[in-house]
């Protein structure tokens, strides 16, 4: 039997325990419209870090044990024999909505990341921190020659993660939008926000994190402070109220913040797992989550990133540092985003 090397999770438990183990797995053998890819890139996210240390139990993921984690996804077409769209040698990409019914309500309606019976990569279907991995051909993605594969993979998480929660933030001219978290995630919506033509406030305790987003062409960045009433009176005076917030933060507080920094009538966008501390109805705010994105969200992201003004800021690692790179990550040690290369 042929067989890959993949890292696998078998026991969910603090990342300094070094919980993936470095296993031979029989290779995967794609079923009927499904194609073989040979792995190029594989992003850490957060959300991989969440789900190994058992954070995520609660809302079930992962859904099955032992599990290959791993959901933003690049590779090469090695056998496309059931499969139609593809054919060897494409280059393709995977997100975390690995596939959905494809009959309910969103599913239907071009909202199929909503579906009640997706598979998500790498929690409830093997994912990319392997060698090999099988997907449906009709949830993949082309990658155009222009971007490689360990600056393609973010594109699939953090990418369309920070472009719908972009859009989401009804983004235009002469509006401006705050960041709050400027990680792998956050780097890439204040590239979005400024293609979209906002002003973009990057917000963040660290000051690492501010430099690369002025780089990247913040208009102006605000250190985050525990403090909510001391950050809001900062903000205030150096910049004045928002129109539109993202929060990529974790945190309650930093949506508590994002809330109170946007004017009456403004957009508050929650990229993140969180609570809404506290909303006062009579400042007529809106409070919008959001979720990865579609299939066609992901196409229209690739192809913004192939016309070049998007710079994915990446740092490689082997795949058998998986364990070493989450630790790093969870000591926010990772400038944008760790990518593994088998
Ligand atoms: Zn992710
Ligand atoms: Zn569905």
């Amino acid at each position: 039997m042929e067989t890959m090397k993949a890292m696998v999770l078998d026991r969910l438990a603090p990342i300094e325990t070094r919980p993936l183990k470095l296993e031979s797995l029989p290779m995967p053998s794609p079923k009927k419209g499904e194609v073989l890819l040979e792995i190029e890139a594989c992003g850490v996210c957060r959300s991989n870090l969440h789900m190994i240390e058992g954070d995520w139990k609660d809302i079930g993921s992962p859904s099955r044990l032992p599990v290959v984690p791993g959901h933003e996804v690049v590779g090469v077409v090695k056998m496309a024999d059931g499969a139609k769209k593809f054919r060897v040698g494409d280059r393709v990409g995977i997100q975390p909505l690995f596939s959905s019914c494809m009959k309910c309500e969103y599913c239907l309606k071009g909202r199929e990341h909503l579906c009640d019976d997706a598979e998500i990569t790498g929690e409830s279907v093997q994912g990319g921190y392997a060698e090999y991995i099988a997907a449906s051909e009709e949830f993949v993605t082309r990658i155009p020659d222009n971007i490689d594969s360990p600056h393609a993979a973010p594109l699939f998480c953090p990418g369309i993660t920070a472009y719908k929660a972009v859009m989401a933030s009804e983004p235009a001219k002469n509006r401006s939008v705050g960041i709050f978290g400027v990680g792998g995630v956050g780097h890439l919506a204040v590239q979005l926000a400024k293609l979209e033509g906002s002003r973009v406030v990057a917000i963040s305790r660290t000051k690492g994190h501010l430099d690369l987003a002025k780089k990247l062409g913040a208009d102006n960045a605000v250190v985050y402070q525990e403090s909510v009433d001391q950050f809001v009176k900062s903000l205030k005076k150096d910049e004045g109220f928002l129109d539109s917030a993202i929060v990529f933060a974790p945190s309650e507080k930093a949506i508590d913040a994002a809330i109170k920094s946007v004017k009456k009538g403004g957009t508050v966008v929650v990229g993140v797992v969180g609570n809404i501390p506290s909303f006062s109805a009579f400042e007529e705010k809106t409070i919008r989550g959001t979720v990865i994105g579609s299939r066609q969200d992901m196409a229209d992201l690739v192809k913004i990133a192939a016309a070049g003004s998007l710079k994915v800021v990446i740092e490689t690692y082997k795949l058998a540092e998986a364990n070493d790179v989450l630790a790093r990550l969870k000591k926010s040690e990772v400038e944008a985003r760790a990518v593994l290369v088998p």
